[in-house]
């Protein structure tokens, strides 16, 4: 009796995948009829654009800017989009990292089949790793969403909030909500992040209205890892604008590049180690090796702590100090667990890290993930002191930070070398693209703190740029200029 009603059961749910794949036929069909078919569409809009990765706080939004003119334009048959836009910073400044700080941004973002580039100026650089994601965000608007249901084999699910279409793009996953109008009003995707693991996209669309014959939201909202990235006030719609556009050259030309270490040596048993647009320092203590910063990614990281190895044969990294939860900073980290190191962090960033880190990691699998280990942590308040035998760091917490709340220095007290990140970015002045502006604030910040703790640095090693004298900096901050 309980093996045929078993199979009875199995019957049923075979039939039932067989009628939701027939329904999602039907649901697809009835809104690209509702809401228009178009082979390609331009918005315009205003509104907000945030910088994902750089709370102030871990659990703060990413820190928003005005939007002030955006224009995106898809063609979806020739899988290729070009997004347009101008944001600058809000007044008052709001507190956290990423962003322009100062004046207005334009940034041109293309993406043609596999390849994806930027146009800030006249010359295209180009995103290699960004084409999946910009692919992506192709199939996440309404229209788009409908042609790449329609071509794969969606299956439907019916929900309080309408119809639920589901479907494999590649190794990625899409669904989308069509409601009782027959309108597109959500789309979700997971994508892979070092610190989020498989991170939630979700894109709501509502206030339709008819633009150009085709039914479009006046309102998109997209979060990524819970907080909003994106938010537009569509203000106009082309239907079927088409889009001319060749991928350039230098574009399809361009390989990765191998990830480059450099070390300058500061000290006795203290290396700066730069080579790409994050840096890292690797320290020798008597019994093992403690390593300043995890940035980007596992690919970094691995390279980093070869170099480590390299450097100081023989001795186990014991420590990995985290300067702040900025995602561009701590993307590397979960590496360093794997290898065994304890982590040295602000105590906020603790709790996060471990819940981060617990989601599922199916899109982009790393060490950690296939090798599992409980994480160590060293929370730091306001002050730890690391030390043995002749060796000692100290470690501050940077009280008053507009850039991070839970922003870590480190002063060698020996050698008078102060570590520090973002707060401070001395390039080299014949650098092309800068590593960025930094406000005033931080370096006052900056200074303020190395008074308050009474420090007294000879040298600067920023997590980004290039080793300088003290002297730089101060007058750096001096002229408000970092
Ligand atoms: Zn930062």
């Amino acid at each position: 009796m309980a093996k045929r009603l078993w199979i009875a059961f199995a019957i049923l749910f075979l039939c039932a995948g067989a009628a939701s794949a027939q329904d999602a036929k039907t649901v697809l069909q009835t809104a690209q009829k509702a809401m228009g078919d178009v082979g390609s569409i331009q918005y315009s809009a205003t509104g907000h654009l945030n910088s994902f990765g750089q709370a102030w706080v871990p659990g703060a939004d990413w820190p928003v800017t005005n939007l002030t003119s955006y224009t995106k334009t898809i063609d979806y048959g020739a899988k290729a989009a070009k997004e347009d836009l101008i944001h600058s910073e809000p007044n008052p400044m709001v507190k956290g990292g990423g962003r322009p700080f100062a004046g207005d941004d334009r940034q041109q973002n293309l993406v043609s089949g596999p390849y994806a580039w930027d146009m800030p100026g006249s010359a295209p650089i180009p995103q290699l790793g960004a084409a999946a994601e910009r692919q992506l965000q192709i199939w996440l608007t309404p229209h788009g969403f409908l042609k790449a249901a329609m071509e794969s084999n969606a299956t439907a699910k019916k929900e309080a909030a309408g119809t639920v279409i589901s479907f494999a793009y590649g190794k990625y996953k899409i669904e989308g909500t069509v409601d009782a109008q027959n309108l597109v009003t959500k789309t979700d995707t997971w994508l892979p992040n070092p610190v989020l693991g498989d991170m939630l996209v979700e894109t709501t669309f509502s206030g339709y209205k008819v633009f150009d014959g085709v039914k479009f939201p006046t309102t998109i909202v997209q979060k990524q890892g819970g907080s909003t990235t994106l938010e537009l006030n569509v203000s106009s719609v082309n239907a079927n604008p088409g889009l001319n556009m060749s991928v350039p050259e230098a574009v399809i030309a361009a390989t990765a590049p191998a990830i480059k270490v450099e070390s300058q040596k500061l000290g006795d048993g203290i290396w700066f180690v730069a080579g790409g647009s994050h840096n890292s320092m690797v320290v020798e203590f008597p019994t093992y090796i403690t390593v300043i910063e995890a940035p980007l990614g596992e690919a970094r990281s691995l390279a980093v702590i070869a170099e480590a190895k390299r450097l100081v044969p023989n001795k186990p990294i014991k420590y990995l100090i985290n300067t702040h939860s900025h995602f561009d900073h701590s993307g590397g980290v979960r590496t360093y667990v794997a290898e065994g190191a304890t982590i040295i962090t602000q105590e906020m960033n603790a709790a996060f890290y471990q819940k981060a880190w617990a989601a599922p990691r199916t899109l982009a699998p790393d060490n950690l993930s296939k090798n599992p280990r409980k994480a160590e942590f060293l929370p730091v308040k306001e002050k730890y002191v690391l030390t043995e035998g002749d060796r000692t760091l100290e470690i501050f917490h940077e009280a008053g930070s507009m850039h991070n709340g839970g922003m870590l220095l480190v002063y060698f007290p020996k050698d008078k070398i102060f570590e520090e990140a973002d707060d401070y970015t001395p390039d080299l002045p014949q650098l092309a693209a800068p590593s960025g502006i930094r406000p005033p604030v931080f370096m006052a910040n900056l200074m303020k703190e190395i008074q308050l703790l009474k420090l007294n640095p000879v040298t600067v090693a920023p997590m980004h740029g290039i080793v300088v004298p003290f002297s730089e900096l101060q007058k750096a901050a001096a002229s408000g200029k970092g």
